[in-house]
């Protein structure tokens, strides 16, 4: 079988295969050797990974996942694919293929069985319209993972990416930074995928923390109190979290807890720290 990651050879079997792209499940496949090369090395991926892709397409990237890695599972929504993928990663041993929807696997039981429960690289050129899902579903379920090396809208990589003060910073990178060191490693255009997407698009790599960089009791009350905050970005603070659902705080208390930080009663949300977010959470809970 001829390598992929280039247009002809994926032409070829496209049609060979007669395969008509599926919108609904986010298909954009890669044509350029380079970029392929560059997410592989970003990943660090070494001859001792298990990797983990998702969505492998028509098995372009898996190739290169193969030659370097251990082991290889690759999880595939689209049935039409599983043919394919038979034919393009024959020549490897050290592959497997899932036909399911990656939201619904149970990753961690899968880690165990393949991996004898060491953390694993995930790597994935994403289906952009359930990027969130699937990363706060990976570190959200605690799974063990080593890092996560994805290509995603050039957006939602500037999102991960942001601190205070900047206009992409939001409930993601606050989530993705609490988890994760993240960093762009590439920018693609849309012409090194085939068919080519509408937005441009980005290497970066999540690298789990050790340890998280703050400690809290209470995660969700800390995830809660961040979603209201930018949910109602224009709003204050107190304001803001006076008006979520869910969120059993009065004014008052938050505006005491905000005092004993040292912040202003008519702070915005969209200026905390994580760090700060974390200390707001600490004193809600420690004064109710
Ligand atoms: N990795 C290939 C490449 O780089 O050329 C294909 C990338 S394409 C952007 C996204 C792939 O994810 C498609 O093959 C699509 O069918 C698959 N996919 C979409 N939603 C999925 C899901 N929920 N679970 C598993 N795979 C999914």
């Amino acid at each position: 079988m001829a390598t992929l990651g280039n247009p002809q050879n994926t032409i070829a079997i496209l049609k060979k295969y007669n395969f008509n792209f599926q919108k609904k499940f986010g298909q954009n496949f890669l044509i350029d050797t380079r970029v392929l090369e560059k997410i592989v090395h970003t990943a660090g991926i070494t001859k001792h990974d298990f990797v983990l892709e998702i969505g492998p397409g028509i098995g372009t990237m898996t190739q290169y996942l193969c030659e370097c890695a251990r082991a290889v599972t690759a999880v595939e929504i689209d049935k039409n694919l599983i043919p394919i993928l038979a034919d393009t990663l024959s020549a490897y041993e050290n592959v497997e293929i899932m036909h399911d929807d990656i939201l619904k696997v149970d990753i961690n039981s899968l880690i165990r069985e393949k991996n004898q429960g060491k953390p694993v690289k995930v790597v994935a050129n994403l289906p952009y319209y359930i990027t969130t899902p699937i990363i706060m579903g990976l570190f959200e379920s605690h799974v063990l993972i080593d890092s996560i090396t994805i290509m995603v809208q050039k957006e939602v990589a500037e999102r991960m990416q942001a601190g205070p003060g900047s206009k992409d910073y939001g409930a993601l990178s606050l989530a993705v930074q609490y988890y994760a060191r993240p960093e762009i490693t590439a920018n693609v255009p849309p012409n090194c995928f085939m068919p080519r997407p509408n937005v441009g698009s980005a290497v970066i790599r999540l690298t789990r923390h050790k340890e998280t960089p703050v400690q809290i009791s209470d995660e969700k009350l800390m995830f809660a109190l961040i979603r209201a905050s930018f949910n109602q970005r224009r709003k204050t603070l107190v304001n803001g979290l006076n008006n979520a659902a869910g969120i059993p705080y009065t004014k008052q208390q938050t505006a005491e807890a905000l005092e004993k930080m040292g912040l202003p009663s008519n702070v915005r949300g969209e200026t905390l720290t994580l760090q700060q977010f974390a200390q707001l959470s600490e004193l809600l809970l420690n004064n109710s």
